[in-house]
């Protein structure tokens, strides 16, 4: 099998803990307004690379990964799910941390699709998941689809007692309301397999890559969020757990 991978970061130090390989998938259903990777929304431009292949590149220098390990991205991850489970059974078999970012978007409980997943959760240490907003229709006009399937898929990791990292972008006016921020917090008040949240300013450092793509940049000019407004709306969402 073989899997489309839009770029590899040998030396990644923010995808997952430690140092780790992270390999950014292809594809991604959503439209985030604040996405950073529009490069990676479909599938074509990329390489095609087989799990072997990738675990060999990593193995190569094995030394740089000894506190982290391999972290899927992208992109999103799951709309290759066999392949993305491939790739991780394979790093388990050379005892080697995964961790996969994802934002869930695609989780849906058909037995079929549980089954696939269970065997990708099987070989997954951390689920670094993305809540992109807590109300269904707000989450629509910043993704381009509700997060049903999210939340269901975050309730799914909890019941299969996955360790997860909930990672929320605070974009000034979208997400960086108190009571969408109160409502992240109650909703992950009773997950014990949550290891850490993060809230992550917004930035604009993707800009230049629409401007490439020739893609009208959607947040316009919408200012950047300072680390102090991030750390903020963190403490808004853990008053709330
Ligand atoms: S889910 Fe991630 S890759 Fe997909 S559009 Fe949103 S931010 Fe971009």
């Amino acid at each position: 099998m073989t899997g489309q991978i839009h770029s590899i970061e040998t030396f990644g130090t923010v995808d997952g803990p430690g140092v780790r390989f992270v390999v950014f998938f292809e594809g991604c259903p959503m439209r985030c307004l604040y996405c950073h990777n529009p490069d990676t929304w479909v599938p074509g431009a990329g390489e095609t690379h087989t799990a072997s292949a990738l675990i060999a590149r990593m193995l190569r220098n094995r030394s740089f990964y000894s506190t982290g390990g391999i972290t899927a991205t992208g992109g999103e991850p799951l709309m290759q799910l066999d392949f993305l489970t491939e790739l991780f059974e394979l790093a388990k078999a050379n005892g080697i941390n995964t961790c996969l970012d994802t934002s869930g978007a695609t989780f849906h409980d058909d037995p079929q699709y549980l089954a696939r997943i269970d065997r990708l959760l099987a070989v997954t240490d951390l689920v670094m998941l993305d809540i992109k907003h807590m109300d269904e229709e707000s989450h629509r006009a910043l993704t381009g689809h509700g997060n049903k399937h999210i939340l269901a898929f975050a309730k799914y990791l909890r019941e299969k007692k996955v360790k997860m990292r909930v990672r929320h972008v605070i974009v000034p006016g979208y997400t960086d309301g108190r009571e969408e921020l109160a409502a992240l917090g109650r909703f992950l008040k009773d997950f014990d397999n949550l290891e850490k949240i993060e809230a992550l300013p917004y930035h604009t450092l993707g800009k230049a890559k629409y401007e490439n793509l020739g893609i009208p940049y959607p947040l316009g000019d919408t200012p950047q969020l300072t680390a102090k407004d991030a750390e903020a709306a963190l403490a808004v969402i853990k008053e709330n757990m």
